[in-house]
């Protein structure tokens, strides 16, 4: 369904009625907004499937997979992410269908039959990009400062407790 590279636009009816997936890479270049805040790196890939429910919308579901250089905002070096995300997509076709979409998806409009498939691919990565690109522990043997240590993370180990831990192997 896909040539080898993403392809900026998408005709939204043939591709649900073929109800396959299809595959695709990311090509840097072509994600001028992203570029702004981050570096795409090469191998990016995507993969989507279109469907119609009986009673539903149609539906563009699928993953993308990608890692981005960014600039650690602590040591101003070059911080590597690998970002993934799931997309479901409900295609809409006018704004008063944009409104009455099951909120489960997210709205996507199809103007003259077409879905812009790129620009809403890097919709989805400036939504994974992380808002405080940073080291888990910086190389640049940066030290914590006591005014930084006041939002740890419940999700993930902070990386002030990783510093801790070297600092403790050192010294033992
Ligand atoms: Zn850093």
């Amino acid at each position: 369904m896909f040539s080898d590279t993403l392809p900026e636009l998408l005709n939204a009816n043939r591709f649900i009625d073929a109800q396959e997936a299809a595959t695709a890479v990311l090509e840097p270049k072509h994600y001028q907004r992203l570029s702004q805040v981050a570096t795409l790196l090469p191998g990016g890939q995507i993969t989507l499937t279109g469907r119609r429910d009986p009673f539903g919308p149609r539906v563009v579901e699928g993953r993308v997979k990608c890692s981005v250089e960014m600039t650690c905002q602590r040591c101003l070096e070059t911080v590597t992410y690998e970002l993934e995300g799931m997309i479901g997509w409900g295609l809409v076709f006018s704004e008063l269908e944009m409104q009455s979409l099951d909120k489960q998806f997210d709205p996507i409009l199809v103007v003259e039959g077409q879905l812009r498939l790129r620009e809403a691919v890097e919709d989805e990565l400036m939504l994974l990009l992380p808002m405080m690109p940073m080291h888990q522990a910086c190389d640049s043997g940066w030290k914590p400062q006591a005014e930084d240590v006041d939002a740890p993370s419940a999700e993930r180990e902070s990386p002030f407790s990783v510093l801790s831990q070297l600092k403790n192997e050192q010294g033992s």
